[in-house]
């Protein structure tokens, strides 16, 4: 099973439906759109692979962080609703061991790392970043 396939198997566990569509508003790839209790998660067709996947992630992680209506919440709601699903997509796809180690042996080139962890490198470059923030990692 490749990882966005038990992505795929993960979020019907979680009750969501897993669709690729380009009819998403510019500037957006992925998204949660909730009927009821049915929950859809769409994401962007024609991604690459590695971009699928992180999305594919991402929107899981709003599964668990809320998917209410952004409208009814205030911006400081949102941009930590956001965080909290950043925050669990790097837990998923990027644990502080593994990228350390990877980057370890690529130097510290973000590029690479995320070509060999099959991610994209705007994730690797924010997981960096969340792990030195975090204290996980040292400063350097
Ligand atoms: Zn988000």
């Amino acid at each position: 099973m490749t990882i966005y396939e038990a992505l795929q198997q993960s979020a019907h566990d979680a009750g969501a439906k897993v669709v690729e569509d380009d009819a998403l508003p510019d500037g957006t790839d992925g998204l949660v759109v909730c009927h009821g209790r049915r929950k859809t998660i769409i994401v962007r067709k024609g991604l690459s692979a590695a971009a699928r996947k992180c999305i594919l992630a991402h929107e899981i992680a709003h599964l668990s962080t809320g998917t209410g209506d952004m409208r009814a919440m205030s911006a400081l709601a949102i941009v930590k609703q956001e965080q909290r699903a950043i925050a669990l997509t790097i837990g998923s796809l990027l644990p502080a061991k593994r990228l350390a180690s990877v980057l370890n042996v690529c130097n510290g080139n973000p590029q690479i790392a995320a070509e060999e962890l099959g991610v994209t490198e705007d994730l690797v470059e924010c997981a960096i970043k969340y792990y030195r923030r975090k204290g996980v990692w040292g400063i350097g």
